[in-house]
């Protein structure tokens, strides 16, 4: 059997980052990503290659905040973050502040795939994309009226609450639990998969813009193995949604994967108390999707929404967006 499951992003209700176009559009946005990776599963391929594809067409789709149409930074610029996993070889690759590469999650599966290396930032990997025959395209390619606008309005808040527009962005602390800023949290967009495939193998990808005028050089954790997204055939494969600094801070794609591994906690048991213990303890909200050895599939979040659909060879379609 096969099974898959995307995630475009989770968010807090009624905040700058929300969704931009009819729900409408986000639900089709989100079945085509399913329908192209099912039509890869059905045909017995592998579940990296799902991953890929559905994860590169979300980034095409200037909707979600992932490659064309993802958000800006303070500066008005876009970099790109992704990674992706492979759970039968634990082979992983994983790119960040990328300027000028129009599908990251590509890039991504070139470095875990003909590199020796596992992780390439910036005009390094870019050198890497341009070397193995990848085209660049200029910063423009990717910024949309709609992110424009996404960031005037942030502007304008931060001006209205005394703010300087490049104000920090202050992490969740222990003592803040629930109490995180509004403006700390993630718009709703970035994008993952996680596919099992007919032979068992597990991937994961996930593929972001990072969070709307964040400084230029952050990177959070969806291009960190291990926080932002995490494959072992062993155990499962895991892509997370939401504020960045707390899923880097609790390792959290990894710590779902700990907890089935070595607990032998179900996957949404693990999911659930990751995200409880772990994550809302330091004020975290996002969400997860996961699914297991068995095909599996949990999705959940604490963030207000999230959007998301699955499908499996032995389950109909579900889209939640
Ligand atoms: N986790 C991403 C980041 O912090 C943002 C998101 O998932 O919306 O960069």
């Amino acid at each position: 059997m096969y099974a898959l499951a995307v995630h475009g992003g989770a968010a807090a209700r009624g905040q700058a980052g929300e969704r931009h176009a009819p729900r409408q559009d986000y639900h089709t946005g989100l079945a085509a990503a399913l329908e192209l990776g099912q039509r890869i599963l059905e045909q017995h391929g592998c579940a990296l290659d799902a991953v890929e594809a559905a994860v590169a067409l979300l980034e095409d789709n200037p909707l979600f905040n992932a490659g064309r149409g993802a958000v800006l930074t303070f500066a008005g610029t876009v970099e790109l973050d992704a990674s992706i996993m492979d759970g039968s070889t634990l082979r992983a690759g994983a790119v960040a502040q990328l300027r000028r590469v129009s599908n990251p999650i590509r890039l991504a599966r070139r470095v875990l795939e003909r590199s020796p290396h596992v992780f390439l930032v910036g005009d390094g990997a870019e050198a890497y994309a341009a070397e193995t025959g990848m085209t660049l395209v200029s910063n423009e390619y990717f910024i949309t009226p709609a992110r424009m606008q996404q960031l005037a309005v942030l502007q304008q808040r931060r001006a209205q609450a005394g703010q300087p527009a490049r104000a920090e962005v202050r992490q969740p602390q222990r003592e803040q639990q629930g109490r995180v800023s509004p403006e700390s949290q993630p718009p709703l967009g970035t994008v993952g998969a996680v596919a099992r495939d007919h032979q068992g193998r597990l991937a994961a990808a996930t593929s972001t813009g990072g969070t709307a005028g964040q400084r230029v050089g952050r990177v959070g954790d969806s291009p960190v193995i291990g926080a932002g997204t995490y494959a072992d055939d062993q155990c499962c494969a895991v892509s997370t949604t939401g504020h960045g600094e707390a899923f880097l801070r609790t390792v959290l794609a990894h710590d779902i994967a700990a907890r089935v591994c070595y607990r032998g906690d179900a996957l949404a048991v693990a999911v659930e108390r990751a995200l409880e213990e772990r994550l809302a303890v330091i004020g975290g909200r996002g969400g997860v999707i996961a699914v297991d050895r068995h095909g599996e599939i949990v999705t959940r979040h604490n963030a207000g929404q999230m959007y998301y659909g699955y499908l499996a060879s032995n389950r109909e379609m579900h889209v939640n967006a």
